[in-house]
Parts: C-alpha cells; sequence; structure tokens
C-alpha cells in the first residue's frame, strides 16, 4: 500500500490534497464520525436553528469557548508536515479542507495555497454586515450576560466564520476548490468520512476528469469503489513515512 501510495506520488506532478477532521485527530482534535467523535455528545446546531433561536445561539457560544482550548493548544501533526512538505517542494499545488482549525497555515503551507470550504473558527464575523470579531474579544461579555453576541456596527448575529449544516457555501472557495480539483494528476483524500456535501463531490469530480484518486482514512467511505487507492490506516504513519517527515 504504502510503495504503491510512493509510487503514484513520485508519478504526479500536480497533487491535491483534500483533508478532513481525520487529519487533526492526530493534533489531539476530535473528529465527527469516529466512535470517540463529538457528535456521540454534541448534535450539530442547524444554521436555521441559530437564527431562529436564541437559545440555539447561546448553546453554539457555549461550545464555541468549550472547544476553543482544545483547537489552540493543537499543533501540525506529521500527516500535516507531509503535506505542507510536498506543496513546498512544488509537487503538491493545493490543499482543499473541510477543516476549520488553520492546521494546515499553521503547518507552513502558504495561505493562497489552503482553500477552506467549511470556514474558519479561529475568527468570528457579524452574519448581516461581514464585521469581524476577536474570539478572545466576545468571551468575558458572553461569561457576563449569557448571552450570544450581536454585533455593535448592525445588530447582526455573530457567528465563528465556519459554515454550519444548512449554511450556503462560500462562493470563492467553492469555485477555487473546483479549479484546484480540475488540474489535479492526483488527487489525496486524507481523513474524510465522505459524507458531507458539497464537499465530497470534489474526489468523484476529480476522478472522473481523469486524475487518480487516493483515500487515506481509518474507516470505509462511500467513494472507496471508485478510487486508485485506499490506505485504511493513521494518516500520520502514512503520509509521514511515505514522504519521509518525522
Ligand atoms: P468526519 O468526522 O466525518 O470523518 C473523519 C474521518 O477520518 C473518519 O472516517 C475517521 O475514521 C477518519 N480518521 C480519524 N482520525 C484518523 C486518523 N488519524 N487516520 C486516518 N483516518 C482517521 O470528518 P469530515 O469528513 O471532515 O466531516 C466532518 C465535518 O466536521 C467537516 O465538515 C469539518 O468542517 C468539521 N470538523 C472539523 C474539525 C477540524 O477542523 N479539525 C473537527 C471536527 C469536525
Ligand atoms: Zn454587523
Amino acid at each position: 500500500m504504502q510503495n504503491e501510495l510512493r509510487r503514484l506520488i513520485d508519478a504526479s506532478r500536480r497533487i491535491v490534497f483534500f483533508t478532513g477532521a481525520g487529519i487533526s485527530t492526530e493534533s489531539g482534535i476530535p473528529d465527527f464520525r469516529s466512535p470517540t467523535g463529538i457528535w456521540k455528545t454534541n448534535k450539530p446546531i442547524d444554521f436555521s436553528d441559530f437564527i431562529a433561536s436564541a437559545e440555539a445561539r447561546r448553546e453554539t457560544w457555549r461550545r464555541k469557548f468549550a472547544t476553543d482550548p482544545t483547537i489552540r493548544a493543537a499543533k501540525p501533526n506529521r500527516g500535516h508536515r507531509a503535506v505542507a512538505t510536498l506543496v513546498r517542494q512544488g509537487r503538491a499545488r493545493s490543499v482543499i479542507t473541510q477543516n476549520i482549525d488553520g492546521l494546515h497555515q499553521q503547518s507552513g503551507v502558504a495561505e493562497d495555497k489552503v482553500v477552506e470550504l467549511h470556514g474558519n473558527t479561529t475568527y468570528a464575523a457579524c452574519l448581516d454586515c461581514s464585521k469581524r470579531f476577536e474570539i478572545d474579544a466576545l468571551k468575558e461579555p458572553f461569561e457576563r450576560t449569557g448571552e450570544a453576541p450581536v454585533c455593535d456596527a448592525c445588530l447582526g448575529h455573530i457567528k465563528t466564520a465556519t459554515i454550519s449544516f444548512g449554511q450556503p457555501m462560500p462562493q470563492a472557495a467553492m469555485r477555487r476548490a473546483e479549479a484546484e480539483t480540475l488540474a489535479a494528476d492526483l488527487f489525496v483524500v486524507a481523513g474524510s468520512s465522505l459524507v458531507v456535501y458539497p464537499a465530497a463531490a470534489f474526489p468523484r469530480l476529480a476522478k472522473e476528469n481523469g486524475a487518480k484518486l487516493v483515500i487515506v482514512n481509518n474507516e470505509a467511505t462511500p467513494l472507496d469503489r471508485v478510487a486508485d487507492l485506499v490506505v485504511n490506516a493513521a494518516i500520520g504513519d502514512v503520509l509521514g513515512d511515505v514522504v519521509g517527515v518525522n
């Protein structure tokens, strides 16, 4: 498996990575759908509920402040470093990620080579006027009042800069992800259950467009049967060994 992956990487010039929560579990950030994933304890809050319900907004912010220390403490792992190495070598052209933790950027992938399909949780923004807010500045008022923050410019709801279920996808990121997918000669999925759409449409598109498709994931995915290679093992070990990073 590992040898086959190395051969595919060596034979490719335009590798595009597609990453999900699974590449960050080795950094200590739980994923959604593993047996120990967040979903076993916290059902996701739909965007329409966030808009409609003050209690849903409070619960969203309670969860955010409860999980924030974990995200802040997380450091890139071998998987992130292997991806960053291939980008730095010019072998990989970009990383399309469903992750919101910023660890690809932290591992040294240039901002303009990371396409964030589901946004970023390290800051927040007003849903109406897009004004940016820093998480730290929102924490004390939330703890004092127990109320979800509203925008001081327009009274709109403030939400982390992430895309919830039911929320429109970021159009610029979607266009870039499509262009990168169509440019790929090798498309490597790392750590995604490939059940969240539209994100999961990109691996299929890459394959239909003639790229080789590799899936590195601990468990089976719905696209395993169309992939050229499926590796069911820990991402840090697999990519770290193949690329030769610690
Ligand atoms: P998912 O939780 O649905 O799937 C993760 C997959 O990775 C699982 O199939 C699991 O078996 C596999 N996996 C976990 N650790 C692994 C490892 N070390 N090696 C190999 N495989 C491993 O995640 P998803 O497909 O990204 O979809 C969930 C959504 O949740 C995404 O849209 C994302 O925005 C969000 N999310 C992000 C983070 C983050 O930013 N780190 C964390 C949780 C959820
Ligand atoms: Zn506003």
